[in-house]
């Protein structure tokens, strides 16, 4: 059997998941989108669900796998719905329910709804993706109220660059987001992972951790919450081959590194078939026989070749960990020129496999 996979340590979800409710002093909605980041949605909302307040999914088809799975918390749909016909489920299936433009709000208001359901009523304070004008927030609100097809509103918004502590452009978001809201009494939910770990003056009622919940830090620089994350999915494989290379030989696709003395190579099960990411460059770094080493060359779909020059002890067989609990899924993604969000939910092919400890 293929050595490659993903090891998921589900007390380390629940630690985070802890900590984000313990540093905001709010309710968190366990961000489990996209399949939980690639660590499983259904496996992690089981792992969550005796404590978390509730989960967010950016779809219907995301949430109705979950209570397919007998998830009964609350599931938020963080984009609403698609198409207005999805609201009978949503009433169903006991979901709650972002509204981000005004065609939702007609809808609603057109809808025969056997109950009325929990709206998120998402403000655009700055990103401009999704989210009403702050012009029409207070009309929008007041109609969601007279519909009489709405038990209750969360007010929302949420940041394009919590991640950057020294912009002002999320202290200006709150502000845009204070001024719209004004006179409205209802709770309120702006804060993401970064803003969570980051910004502890922004008022919330509800935050939304994701990327934290997995362990990684949103942030470039080093955050003194952040580092109290724990990761949560190791990826992991084995040396399957080892060769002895005079100076001067190719390695790899595209000859794109060359021997500069002899050398010990290890090639390593895993590739950017599984997810690893093709764009790190020679120097990425890897653990193996638990001492740090460095990728060499191109990855390739399926192998990736390590250096094993100074890791005398590392052989055929040797375990080799791609990300972890000692190389940081952060640090590949800065390697690779991306975000960890992107290195997770990239995750194919190998299977994972769940712990409690
Ligand atoms: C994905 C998402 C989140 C979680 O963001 P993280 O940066 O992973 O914490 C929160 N809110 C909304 C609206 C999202 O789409």
């Amino acid at each position: 059997m293929r050595p490659a996979r993903a090891l998921i340590d589900l007390q380390a979800l629940r630690h985070n998941y802890q900590l984000a409710r313990e540093v905001s002093g709010a309710r968190a909605l366990a961000v489990i989108k996209a399949d939980a980041y690639g660590h499983g949605a259904v496996r992690c909302a089981q792992a969550l669900e005796a404590d978390a307040d509730g989960f967010a999914v950016a779809c219907i088809e995301e949430a109705l796998e979950l209570r397919a799975a007998g998830i009964r918390a609350p599931v938020l749909l963080l984009e609403g719905f698609f198409e207005a016909d999805e609201l009978s489920l949503i009433v169903e299936q006991d979901l709650w329910c972002v509204v981000h433009s005004l065609w939702q709000l007609e809808a609603i208001e057109q809808a025969t709804l056997r109950k009325p359901i929990t709206v998120w009523l998402k403000l655009d304070s700055g990103m401009h993706r999704v989210g009403l004008h702050p012009a029409d927030y207070q009309a929008a609100y007041q109609r969601l109220l007279a519909s009489g097809k709405v038990a209750k509103i969360v007010l929302m918004s949420h940041f394009a660059r919590a991640d950057e502590l020294d912009s002002n452009s999320a202290s200006e978001q709150v502000a845009v987001f204070e001024a719209a809201r004004q006179g409205l009494s209802a709770q309120v939910s702006l804060r993401n992972s970064p803003a969570v770990l980051g910004w502890p003056q922004v008022p919330s009622d509800w935050v939304r951790p994701g990327i934290m919940l997995y362990g990684a830090t949103p942030f470039e620089e080093a955050n003194a919450v952040a580092a109290r994350l724990q990761p949560v999915m190791t990826l992991e494989s084995k040396v399957i081959s080892v060769r002895e290379l005079p100076a001067g030989e190719p390695v790899g696709y595209g000859a794109r590194f060359i021997t500069p003395k002899p050398m010990r190579l290890g090639v390593v099960a895993m590739g950017y078939a599984d997810g690893y990411p093709r764009q790190a460059p020679t120097g990425t770094p890897v653990l193996v026989a638990g001492q740090r080493s460095q990728l060499l060359g191109r990855v390739s779909m399926d192998m990736l070749c390590i250096d094993l020059t100074d890791v005398p002890q590392a052989g055929l067989g040797s375990t080799v960990e791609l990300w972890g609990k000692n190389i940081l899924a952060s640090d590949i993604a800065m390697a690779a020129d991306t975000i960890p969000y992107q290195i997770f939910c990239n995750l194919r092919r190998v299977p994972r496999l769940y712990s409690e400890v």
